[in-house]
């Protein structure tokens, strides 16, 4: 059966949730396709239930630095209060209906099921074939990726999907990936007692990111007893008699269990790109500063490969809402992009990092000051690690990036965000009145280090 609509959304992550209630609400008639849950990845696997651990994790921290700080402590880890948060506050048990009917409520049409691409504004689910006025929206996503590793496939890894379903955990726990999911997954099951090694091929922690803060991250670690094994090179995985075996450099690491936190795989195989003159192999969707892919086409989300980010796909999203209406813009920029790895210190960047900043030809000049010397990070103390690296176009007297590591780096990123985002002039962060004892105060000292 074929039926006409305004707009095809396929795939309800965050953002083409986001996208399809708007314009539902806008009045226009809306297909929503989703084969699994309404919502995506995030509040079922990944954003929402991660940062449930890491809240519980970094609350079993601050218990363990009370003798430090305020007398006696014991700490006793219970996982139990965390696998209910996340299946009953999170999740509803992994059950999409709270967000189907919100979607239903604003007017979308909900079709659960897989959506393929038959030619130009056309959609096929199953027997039915929707074709769409106005266009389709894809915000396919992305899948966690299993790397090609000898022996891998065949045992029964953990992905991200997996361990936020466990009611217990393993004692031991090996890690395939230092990125921010598995430096924060590994971080929190660490400090509820498991023993955890994290298998990273990058010289160090959180790679792409200033290797400042990827290095002040591994000597936390280090110093929490987690294991990290940088510049590996794995050969092998197996499993046997409950065990795991990663051979690592000819040496067998072994643990209960194994996450594979090795980046994420589009969704993009099997949804009929080529139908519409797209490379179906291809790692990203290319869009233009509207978000459109072709003719009655957009695409959003970690598929468009501007940065895996909730904040990204909702970003767009709002993007390809205003030119579905024949809104004004803004349209999509992607110079200050700001992201949060939520590991105790928190890393947050905006922007270029140094590296890039460099690569991208741009006079750099670079002011990095130490958190732990701070006003602030000494009255701190025990946990109050960091650092706040600011890039500089020399020439323009502008921020291209920023990094800070540290207690709330996310949050004290967001001036820095700002900056980077509106070209705010150094000049005038010299200018400014930063209160004490902040931590975000250091940034005036990072501002200094700049002339140094
Ligand atoms: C462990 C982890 C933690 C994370 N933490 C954060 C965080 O703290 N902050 C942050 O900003 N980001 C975080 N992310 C990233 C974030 O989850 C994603 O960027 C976010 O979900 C946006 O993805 P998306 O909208 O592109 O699609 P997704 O969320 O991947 O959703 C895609 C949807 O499309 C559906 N679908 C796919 N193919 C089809 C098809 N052919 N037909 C119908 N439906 C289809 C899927 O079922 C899914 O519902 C994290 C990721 C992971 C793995």
């Amino acid at each position: 059966m074929t039926t006409e609509v305004d707009v095809v959304v396929v795939g309800l992550g965050p953002g083409g949730e986001s996208v399809a209630t708007q314009l539902a609400e806008a009045g226009l008639e809306v297909v929503g396709v989703d084969k699994h849950l309404v919502g995506g990845e995030c509040p079922y696997y990944a954003c929402i239930p991660s940062k449930m651990i890491i809240r519980a994790a970094d609350a079993l921290a601050e218990g363990r630095r009370v003798p430090e700080l305020a007398g006696a402590s014991t700490v006793t880890p219970d996982w139990s209060p965390v696998a209910t948060r996340i299946s009953d506050e999170a999740t509803s048990g992994w059950d999409d209906q709270i967000a189907v009917d919100r979607l239903t409520d604003a007017g979308v049409r909900f079709v659960r099921g897989h959506g393929r691409l038959d030619g130009a504004r056309t959609v096929v689910v199953g027997d039915e074939t929707y074709v769409a006025r106005k266009g389709v929206v894809l915000n396919t996503g992305t899948d966690p990726a299993v790397p090609p590793i000898d022996g891998l496939d065949v045992t029964p890894f953990w992905t991200n999907r997996d361990i936020v379903k466990q009611t217990s955990l393993p004692g031991s726990l090996i890690v395939i990936g230092g990125g921010p999911v598995g430096a924060e997954l590994a971080q929190g099951i660490s400090r509820f007692g498991t023993d955890v090694t994290v298998v990273e091929m990058a010289p160090r922690l959180l790679g792409p990111e200033e290797p400042e803060a990827g290095s002040l991250l591994g000597e936390v670690f280090a110093a929490e007893g987690i294991q990290v094994v940088s510049d590996a090179k794995i050969s092998q995985v197996s499993y046997a008699e409950g065990r795991f075996t990663v051979t690592v450099d000819e040496q067998g690491l072994t643990a209960d269990k194994l996450l594979v936190a090795a980046g994420r795989r589009p969704n993009l195989g099997d949804i009929g790109l080529d139908t519409v003159g797209l490379d179906p192999t291809a790692r990203v969707i290319e869009t233009d500063d509207h978000l459109r892919a072709g003719d009655g086409l957009w695409a959003l989300g970690d598929i468009t490969g501007k940065g895996a980010f909730t904040h990204m796909a909702m970003y767009q999203g709002d993007v390809v809402v205003r030119d579905i209406l024949g809104q004004d813009g803004p349209w999509a920029e992607y110079h200050a992009v700001p992201r949060v790895t939520f590991t105790d210190p928190e890393v947050g960047s905006v922007g270029m990092s140094e590296k890039q900043a460099r690569d991208a030809g741009i006079d750099v000049r670079v002011g990095v000051t130490d958190l732990a010397t701070s006003t602030r990070g000494w009255i701190h103390g025990e946990g109050g690690k960091g650092l706040i690296k600011l890039i500089e176009d020399a020439d323009r007297g502008v921020l291209v990036g920023a990094c800070v590591v540290g207690p709330y780096g996310g949050e004290v990123l967001s001036s820095l965000a700002i900056a980077v985002h509106a070209g705010v002039p150094t000049a005038t962060l010299r200018s400014m009145i930063w209160a004490y004892p902040t931590f975000h105060r250091a940034i005036e000292t990072a501002v200094k280090e700049l002339d140094a």
